[in-house]
């Protein structure tokens, strides 16, 4: 097989310098118009590459088709144009470190800034590889750039040669998956894929069957507002009742910065507002139904304790649900993930599934009726100036992408 390291390469650094960020404030959708630039470029070269149906939806994903030449399901691959609104991504100046010598890699626009094996050991590993990252004032956006250049270069590949099997494929490439919009309610059918995979994992090997469960909640806390000079006995501060639920809720357990693996947690993102009305926002996580119960149970017994403290305060919390853990329903039927993990194999890989901390539009998307397990790409320190990639990772990604397609035929 052709190596696709260059293309990748050429196309991971140009879809990096498009500016393509998600905006979690924006009512909008897609969030923000920018987005659509990178749509608009990838409309014009799936057309170009010969891929059929290419279609931009008005909620802003980009949908295609590669022609099957074998019978077999109907599978779909998706990525996502969007990156995070966590850190600059504005003036993104990705750059090639060709042939990596395993030592620290410093950055052109921030001397203070450095990555090296001791800090991140998987670097280390990567000695000889093409790595690529940005210039120090912006992340790089691999995360999920790669994503979308591996789906390229893998489709250009097949659309150009007739003799590489597969059955009929359907490409995604979603907006918005970093604040949590990136499958539509139409997007199931519109994809018409009979399972599907996203490409945007980490490590070389990773194939993920197991997101976190997650409810959004918002406190809202109503006091009683009255000029200080006339508060006596009537003022009732809705900041110290506020104050008073984060001291109650757990702080040495319970958190995300206490708890690891597969332990859920409770997470207070938001404190806004003044003495007569506060509101706090949380996320809640955990892997089982159980867990993720008991934590909302949790935060609403705290709020209840505060509010029966002073009855003339108005606490109210609303939880909501956000995404569930994939493997409830993976569980049920384990084709999908068995097929990648027999792919891997297929191009030397040894598969690991390691639980993500986190959701994935494949968690939606599963729930939705499309089975969706995850991917690696190769992309690490993701969301951050750090980010980076190696070009040889990917360049598995995308065989891994051909090795799935070529095996679901015979499934
Ligand atoms: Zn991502």
């Amino acid at each position: 097989m052709t190596d696709l390291t260059e293309e990748l390469i050429e196309r991971l650094v140009r879809y990096c310098a498009i500016d393509s960020q998600s905006d979690a404030d924006s009512p909008s959708s897609p969030s923000t118009a920018i987005q659509l630039d990178m749509q608009r470029l990838l409309v014009d070269e799936l057309t170009a590459m010969g891929a059929q149906d290419v279609t931009l939806t008005d909620y802003g994903a980009v949908l295609a088709t590669i022609p099957g030449t074998a019978e077999g399901p109907v599978v779909g691959f998706l990525a996502h144009v969007d990156t995070a609104p966590q850190f600059n991504a504005t003036g993104v100046k990705p750059r090639v470190i060709r042939g990596y010598n395993g030592g620290a890699i410093t950055y052109p626009d921030d001397p203070s800034l450095s990555l090296t094996p001791d800090a991140f050991p998987y670097l280390g590993e990567k000695r000889g590889h093409d790595i690529v990252t940005a210039s120090g004032l912006t992340l790089l956006g691999a995360d999920d750039k790669a994503g979308v250049a591996i789906l390229m270069s893998a489709a250009r590949r097949m659309l150009a040669d007739l003799s590489i099997p597969r059955p009929t494929l359907r490409l995604a490439f979603t907006p918005d998956e970093e604040i949590g919009r990136g499958v539509d309610a139409r997007l199931p059918a519109d994809l018409g894929a009979d399972f599907a995979y996203t490409f945007d994992g980490g490590r070389v090997g990773e194939i993920e069957d197991e997101t976190f469960s997650a409810d959004g909640a918002v406190v809202t806390i109503r006091g009683v507002s009255i000029h200080p000079g006339y508060a006596t006995g009537k003022l009732v501060n809705a900041i110290h009742l506020a104050a008073r639920i984060i001291e109650t809720l757990p702080q040495a357990t319970m958190t995300p910065e206490t708890t690891a693996g597969r332990e859920g947690f409770i997470h207070a993102t938001d404190m806004e507002g003044g003495a007569s009305e506060m509101r706090l926002k949380l996320i809640i996580r955990d892997f089982e139904r159980e867990g993720l119960e008991q934590k909302g149970a949790i935060l609403r017994k705290v709020c209840e304790a505060v509010a029966a403290t002073e009855p003339r305060a108005s606490i109210t919390c609303e939880i909501t649900p956000q995404y569930r853990n994939m493997r409830y329903w993976l569980e049920d039927d384990m084709t999908p993930v068995e097929l990648a993990r027999e792919s891997a194999r297929d191009i030397g890989l040894e598969p690991v599934s390691i639980p993500i901390r986190g959701g994935t539009d494949g968690s939606r998307l599963t729930e939705m009726g499309i089975p969706c397990p995850n991917l690696f790409t190769g992309m690490q320190n993701i969301h951050g100036p750090l980010e980076w990639i190696s070009a040889q990772d990917m360049a598995l990604a995308a065989q891994l992408c051909l090795a799935i397609s070529a095996r679901a035929i015979r499934s």
